[in-house]
């Protein structure tokens, strides 16, 4: 079925709906299908975002989505030490996803793009100078022929996958119950690592003073694993015992994807978000990196489809442009990964122990940036700091720099 739209974005969560609106602000004619028949639902995320995801995002941090905000981190090694991290000031913002998708997929509307929900993308084939995108719309199969697809289409991109784009290669299996929590400061996450989450960290969001998410991910195969993890937690970590009052108020299981896929551009088709592995790898955070992708793979398609040039090259502009501003961060971000994951609960205990010292705290917040960690690391390598430096955490600045 030929149709009048110039670009079809698949999946409407955050970056969906953030690609479709740049889209439609550029003048494209824009269609977004979503799978689900509900925005924001089911959640796989803990809705911990950054002052500039929200920006990145566009939307102002209101009452309606916003349940608490944050202004630091207490970090819990193994040897039971906790590094304070005061960021002094509102440094992020807890959301409830559902709420904040929906805003993110109505402002898409009213730029102008259509929605189409309970539709789902199984097939896709490149045609001339169009795509043919076969949907399952309401239990009807349909073929919906576009200039640009944008696959927005999560963790597990089929989209990706149909234009021979390939699949991320490392998917950590994270897990999260909401949950009554005695919050020792509602204004400060706390993050558990060490073998008590390996390869990643554990962590405890406060909604408000009495309820939590807790959850963990770590660098595991499957979530089993992870969710035999996350039970430990609540058990044996006598700081989580002491505050989780049982039970579960909700239950989130997901895949965080960590290394950008080497291409996201085909002819005719951009894919963003996590469906690229657009995401930090230290944090597993995507919605700020995601927002920054959307934007421009929703300029360059509208672009590219109004010039009728929707060929590979054409589309590199976006590939060339999300990696010149992100680019260098993730590939740091990595190797923080992969330096942390590999290091010994002592080691770990002694790379926390040799940052709490006053003047590494002062370093930490002055220049702490959940989005951009490799700006901390290059201030502590100043030579004031130095002293402090362990040989672990020297080790850790050379492979991460
Ligand atoms: C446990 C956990 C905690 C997290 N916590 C945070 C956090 O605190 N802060 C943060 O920034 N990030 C967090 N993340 C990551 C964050 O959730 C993702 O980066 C973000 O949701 C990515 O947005 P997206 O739009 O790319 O994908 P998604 O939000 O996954 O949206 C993809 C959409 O595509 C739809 N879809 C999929 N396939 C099809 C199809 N074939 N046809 C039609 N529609 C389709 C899906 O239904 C979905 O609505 C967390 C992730 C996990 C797993």
């Amino acid at each position: 079925m030929k149709t009048e739209y110039d670009v079809i974005v698949v999946g409407a969560g955050p970056v969906g709906s953030t690609a479709a609106r740049y889209a439609a602000q550029h003048g494209a004619r824009v269609l977004m299908i979503e799978d689900h028949a509900s925005i924001g639902s089911p959640v796989g995320c803990t809705g911990l975002l950054s002052k500039r995801a929200l920006e990145e995002c566009g939307v102002r941090p209101a009452e309606n989505f916003v349940l608490n905000k944050v202004r630091g981190a207490l970090v819990h090694s193994m040897d039971g030490a906790c590094l304070p991290i005061d960021g002094k000031e509102t440094k992020a913002y807890v959301v409830s996803r559902k709420i904040f998708d929906r805003t993110l997929a109505s402002m898409a509307l009213e730029a102008g793009a259509d929605i189409s929900m309970n539709t789902q993308a199984v097939g896709l084939e490149n045609k001339g100078d169009s795509q043919l995108l076969s949907v399952i719309r309401n239990g009807v199969n349909l073929q919906l022929e576009t200039k640009v697809v944008i696959g927005a289409d999560g963790v597990r991109s089929g989209i990706a996958r149909m234009a021979g784009l390939g699949q991320v290669r490392k998917i950590l299996p994270g897990i999260q119950i909401e949950a009554t929590y005695r919050s020792a400061d509602p204004d400060f996450v706390e993050l558990f690592v060490g073998s008590q989450a390996p390869g990643f960290f554990g962590w405890v969001v406060p909604v408000n003073e009495e309820i939590a998410r807790i959850g963990l991910a770590i660098d595991c195969e499957n979530s089993e694993c992870a969710l035999d993890y996350l039970e430990r937690l609540l058990k044996n970590n006598t700081h989580v015992a002491s505050r989780y009052g049982g039970g579960k108020l909700d239950f989130v299981i997901g895949g965080i994807p960590i290394g950008p896929l080497s291409k996201t551009y085909a002819k005719g088709v951009l894919i963003a978000g996590d469906a690229a592995g657009q995401i930090k790898p230290t944090s597993g955070g995507g919605i700020y990196t995601g927002a920054v992708c959307a934007k421009i793979a929703g300029e360059v398609a509208a672009a590219a489809a109004l010039e009728n040039d929707t060929s590979a090259d054409r589309l590199a502009e976006y590939d060339r442009r999300w990696r010149t501003k992100l680019g260098r961060e993730l590939a740091i971000g990595m190797k923080i990964h992969e330096f942390l994951g590999g290091l010994e609960d002592k080691e770990m205990n002694d790379l926390l122990a040799s940052m709490n010292k006053p003047s590494m705290l002062e370093t930490i917040t002055a220049y702490g940036d959940m989005d951009h960690p490799s700006i901390l690391i290059k201030k502590m390598l100043n030579p004031a700091n130095s002293r402090h430096l362990l040989g672990v955490f020297r080790a850790f600045a050379k492979a991460v720099l």
